[in-house]
């Protein structure tokens, strides 16, 4: 079971590779990810939709920083799927390495 497809990934970075480069290094790793975890899903803002929401944390490179909290909400409309996502790290971007990679984590 796929749970986010990888064509929502290549739309999400929008053109960006290097996110999607380092992020599949990481999503390779069996270790910088751990702590999975899927909350229950739950409405959307529109009454129609349904919002699953998928957490973990990472290691950051540095090993002595905090582990960062990675996110990524999958909202459903009908046939419409929109992806968000949100990491703690200091890049504090919507395309970092990080999101991207848990994100091919949840492709495979
Ligand atoms: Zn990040």
């Amino acid at each position: 079971m796929s749970t986010i497809d990888f064509e929502k990934i290549l739309e999400y970075v929008a053109g960006f590779k290097r996110p999607l480069v380092k992020g599949s290094l990481l999503a390779k790793s069996k270790t910088h990810f751990f702590g999975y975890g899927r909350l229950p899903d739950k409405p959307g803002n529109a009454n129609d939709s349904i919002t699953t929401h998928f957490i973990t944390s990472c290691l950051s490179h540095k090993l002595k920083d905090k582990p960062l909290t990675v996110e990524v909400l999958k909202t459903v409309r009908n046939d419409d799927v929109e992806i968000k996502g949100l990491c703690t790290c200091k890049a504090n971007i919507n395309r970092c390495k990080h999101i991207v990679g848990f994100m091919l984590k949840l492709e495979r």
